[in-house]
């Protein structure tokens, strides 16, 4: 749990984590992008990277040649314009899509090519993902939604058995992102920042080693974007790597990296 132990310990020292109670969304980011120190070992790659669709008979180029690469630690923003496959490289990035050609390495080893059932592992195991929409589960609370990573992963019998310890963590998760006063709220109940609290909590029930964000401020109001924001820089400086999609160039510029897609490539900072 050292992300979230991590985060918890920064967040009683510093006793900043209160929404709108620092100098400001970007202030920890800022700290963040001096801090970073690249040992030269990527943590995830793509390289040349090509990626279309197919409409009928006709074919929708989308990534054509995409090559950047990702140090521990670092926090990214993957920016472009819309339509100009940011979705498509997140998808790609997180093995819910393979690419045409070209290459993902995670952690040193290639991924894009392995077995369906390697890939979900990786997914399941080393990844989290959250998005513009959440993506909750409309019929399940607060808590249930957290816990359903490890539902899947588990299998009945070992989450059964390993229900007490699995629900005390993803409690301490909830109450990390803000949350715990909605534990049982179903989504419906609950505001657009709280609903990507949850989701959060939910991608980072299994430790992953790199959370993957596609627009995850995208449909919320300014103050409330900024205290996600805050949510997502603080779990960054508590050694998370983050890959981040946005439109917000005050967002990106702010992250360690920014890849910019344009026409299919990425274009030179
Ligand atoms: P972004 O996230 O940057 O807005 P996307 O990656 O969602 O862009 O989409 C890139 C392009 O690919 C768009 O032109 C979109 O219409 C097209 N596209 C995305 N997904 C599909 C799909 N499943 N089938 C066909 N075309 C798609
Ligand atoms: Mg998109």
């Amino acid at each position: 749990m050292s992300v979230i132990s991590n985060l918890s310990a920064s967040k009683q020292t510093r006793g900043d984590s209160a929404p709108g109670k620092t100098a400001g969304p970007h202030a920890s980011f800022q700290a963040a992008k001096r801090d970073l120190k690249k040992d030269g070992k990527p943590i995830l790659a793509a390289r040349n990277v090509f990626k279309s669709y197919h409409k009928g008979k006709l074919e929708v180029p989308v990534l054509r040649g995409v090559d950047f690469s990702i140090s521990p630690g670092e926090f990214t923003a993957v920016i472009g314009q819309s339509g100009s496959g940011k979705s498509t490289l997140l998808h790609l990035l997180g093995t819910l899509d393979a690419p045409d050609q070209g290459e993902i390495h995670f952690e040193g080893r290639r991924i894009d090519n392995l077995p369906a059932g390697q890939r979900d592992t990786i997914r399941n195991q080393k990844l989290g993902m959250i998005f513009q929409f959440y993506h909750l589960l409309p019929e399940l609370s607060t808590l249930e939604n957290v816990l359903t990573p490890l539902m899947i992963s588990s299998g009945v019998f070992s989450y059964w058995r390993n229900k007490r310890q699995f629900v005390e963590r993803a409690k301490k998760l909830i109450d990390m992102v803000g949350l715990s006063h909605r534990l049982t709220h179903k989504p419906r109940e609950l505001s657009g920042g709280e609903m990507q609290r949850a989701a959060i909590a939910r991608a980072l029930i299994a430790e992953p080693k790199l959370l993957l964000a596609d627009e995850p401020t995208g449909n919320l109001d300014r103050k409330t974007g900024g205290e996600i924001m805050k949510l997502l820089s603080d779990l960054n400086q508590s050694g998370l790597t983050i890959v981040m999609v946005t439109h917000d160039m005050s967002l990106a510029q702010l992250a360690h990296q920014t890849v910019s897609l344009v026409e299919g490539v990425v274009e030179a900072a």
